[in-house]
C-alpha cells in the first residue's frame, strides 16, 4: 500500500488551499479529486455565476448609455455566447489551480476516495481501478450539495437546483425561485436581467433572512428594477403540473394558499454537507446532519483526521473554507493554529450588491451591547453619482462604550469589494473613529464607509446635520 504524508480529499477552495499551505510548510501532499479542481466554487458556484453577472452588469451599463450621451444600436443578448465566455473563464481558473498544484509539487490523483480505516483510503479511478493509500494525516474537504425541498414534485421535470440553472441553454420565459438567500437572489438577478419573469418565494419574514432588515428591505425595493416579485412568509407545499407545460408552485401564505406558474422552478433552499460515499463510519469520524464535527483546530474526533469547508456545515462560503484549510494544514504539519471566526464577511451578488461582516443591529442588541449606529447613503457620495449608481447605503453598528465596530452592512455599488476594509478594521478591533479619521481616497466608493463611521457620532460631512436639541 502506497504511503502518503498528507492526503487531502476534495479539490475545492478548502482542499486546494490546504494543499498549497501544507506544501509551503514542507509537507508532501496528495490531493484526491473526483471531478474538476476548484470544486463547487470554480465550477458550479462563485465563479460561473459571477461570469454571468458580469454580462448582466454590462447590459445595465448599456441601458444607461443614453444618459451619458452615448448612442448604441439595439442591444440584444446572445445567451450561448455569454455561456461560452463563462465556460472559458471557468476553464482558465481551473487550469490556474492545476498550475498552482504543479508549481507547489502537489500530487493530484483523480478519483473518488473512501475510508477503509482511520489511516487507509481507497481511491476508485475513472476506469474502475481501486488504489489503496495509507496516510499519516488526512484532510476531508468534500464540500456540499444542494439541499432538497421535502415537498411533492420537488424532483419533477423543470425543477432544477443551482447546477441545473448553470446548465440551462435558453433563458426561460418565467422562473419561480424557492429561497431568497444569496444563491436564489443571485440567479433571480441574472435571469430577470436577461428577460425572465422572476418570482422569488421565501419562507421567512424577509429576503436574506440572516441579514440586517434595513439592508434586506432596501434590496427588496431595488429588485423591482428587474421586475422581480418577492413573497415572504411563503411556505411552499407542493410543485405540480401547470398549464401549457409549466410547473405550478403551491404555497401557504399569510393571505391563504397561493399558486404561481413558471416554465422553470429553481430550488435555492440551502446546501448540505457532502459525505456521500466517503464511508466515514469506517474511520470512526463523528458527524451529524449539518456536517463533520471539528474543533477550532479543524481536528475531528479521530487523531490525524481533519475536516474543512462546507463539509463541516459551519459557514458555507469559499473564503471560510480557505481559512479553515490553512488552519488544518498548519496543524497537520505540527504547527499550532486556531480558526478565528469572529470576522467573516458575507456577500450577496445582486445589482447593487450586499455585503456584511459581524453582527446585525438586532444581534448586537441581543448580545447585550449598548449601541451607536452610523449610516451613510451612496446618494451622498461623489463617485457613486458619477457612476450613476447612487442606490444604497452603509450602516455601521458600534459599541457605544468603546466605539468598537461590531458590524458593517453595505448595500450598494461594489459592496462586496468595499467590505474588505470593514473586515480589516474589525480584525484589528478598530473603532468608528479609526475608520472615520483614516484619510480615504477621493472620489471613491470607499468614502461612504468613512462617512458612516463619522455618522456614529453625528459627524458625517456630506449629509445634512442631524437635528440637534
Ligand atoms: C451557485 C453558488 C454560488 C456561490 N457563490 C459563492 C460566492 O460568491 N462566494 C462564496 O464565498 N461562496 C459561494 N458559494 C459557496 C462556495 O462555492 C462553497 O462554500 C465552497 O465551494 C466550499 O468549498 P469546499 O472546498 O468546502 O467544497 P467544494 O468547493 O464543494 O469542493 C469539494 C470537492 O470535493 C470533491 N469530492 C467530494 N467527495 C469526494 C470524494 N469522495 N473523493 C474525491 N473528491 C471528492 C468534489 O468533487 C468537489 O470538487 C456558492 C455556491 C453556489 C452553489
Amino acid at each position: 500500500m502506497e504511503e502518503k504524508e498528507i492526503l487531502i480529499i476534495g479539490g475545492g477552495p478548502g482542499g486546494y488551499v490546504a494543499a498549497i499551505r501544507a506544501a509551503q510548510l514542507g509537507g508532501k501532499v496528495t490531493l484526491v479529486e473526483k471531478e474538476e479542481l476548484g470544486g463547487t466554487c470554480l465550477n458550479w458556484g462563485c465563479m460561473p455565476t459571477k461570469a454571468l453577472l458580469r454580462g448582466v452588469e454590462l447590459l445595465e451599463t448599456l441601458a444607461m448609455s443614453k444618459d451619458f450621451g452615448i448612442q448604441v444600436g439595439e442591444v440584444s443578448v446572445d445567451f450561448p455566447r455569454l455561456l461560452a465566455r463563462k465556460d472559458r473563464a471557468v476553464k482558465t481558473l481551473v487550469s490556474g489551480v492545476a498550475g498552482l498544484m504543479k508549481a507547489n509539487g502537489i500530487e493530484v490523483v483523480k478519483g473518488q476516495a473512501k475510508f477503509l480505516s482511520p489511516q487507509e483510503i481507497e481511491v476508485l479511478d475513472e476506469q474502475g481501478g481501486k488504489v489503496p493509500y495509507r496516510a499519516r494525516k488526512i484532510i476531508l474537504a468534500t464540500g456540499s450539495l444542494s439541499a432538497d425541498l421535502p415537498v411533492s414534485g420537488a424532483r419533477g421535470p423543470n425543477v432544477i437546483d443551482s447546477n441545473g440553472a448553470l446548465q440551462l441553454t435558453q433563458v426561460p420565459e418565467s422562473m419561480v425561485i424557492i429561497g431568497a438567500g444569496p444563491i436564489g437572489l443571485e440567479f433571480g438577478t441574472i435571469f430577470a436581467a436577461l428577460g425572465s419573469r422572476v418570482t422569488i418565494l421565501e419562507m421567512m419574514n424577509q429576503i436574506l433572512p440572516n441579514e440586517d432588515p434595513e439592508v434586506a428591505s432596501a434590496l427588496e425595493r431595488s429588485l423591482r428594477h428587474f421586475k422581480i416579485q418577492t413573497h415572504t412568509n411563503c411556505q411552499v407545499q407542493e410543485i405540480r403540473e401547470g398549464s401549457e407545460g409549466k410547473r405550478k408552485v403551491l404555497a401557504r401564505t399569510e393571505k391563504g394558499d397561493v399558486a404561481w406558474e413558471a416554465q422553470q422552478v429553481l430550488l435555492a433552499v440551502g446546501r448540505k454537507a457532502n459525505f456521500d460515499g466517503l464511508e466515514l463510519p469506517q474511520a470512526g469520524v463523528r458527524f451529524h446532519k449539518k456536517g463533520i464535527e471539528v474543533n477550532e483546530k479543524m481536528e475531528t474526533n479521530v487523531p490525524g483526521i481533519y475536516a474543512i469547508g462546507d463539509v463541516t456545515g459551519q459557514i458555507l462560503l469559499a473564503h471560510f473554507a480557505m481559512a479553515q484549510g490553512t488552519v488544518a494544514a498548519e496543524n497537520a504539519l505540527g504547527h499550532e493554529a486556531r480558526l478565528e471566526r469572529r470576522v467573516v464577511p458575507r456577500c450577496v451578488y445582486t445589482l447593487p450588491e450586499v455585503a456584511a461582516v459581524g453582527l446585525t443591529e438586532k444581534e448586537a442588541q441581543e448580545a447585550g451591547y449598548k449601541l451607536k449606529v452610523g449610516r451613510f447613503p451612496f446618494a451622498g457620495n461623489g463617485k457613486a453619482t458619477i457612476l450613476g449608481e447612487r442606490t444604497g447605503m452603509v450602516k455601521m453598528v458600534t459599541d457605544a462604550q468603546y466605539g468598537e465596530i461590531l458590524g458593517v452592512h453595505i448595500f450598494g455599488p461594489h459592496a462586496t469589494d468595499l467590505i474588505g476594509e470593514a473586515v480589516l478594521a474589525m480584525r484589528l478591533e478598530g473603532t468608528a473613529a479609526d475608520v472615520g479619521r483614516a484619510i480615504h481616497p477621493h472620489p471613491t466608493l470607499t468614502e461612504p464607509l468613512m462617512e458612516a463611521a463619522l455618522d456614529v457620532t453625528g459627524e458625517a460631512l456630506h449629509i445634512p446635520p442631524p437635528k440637534r436639541g
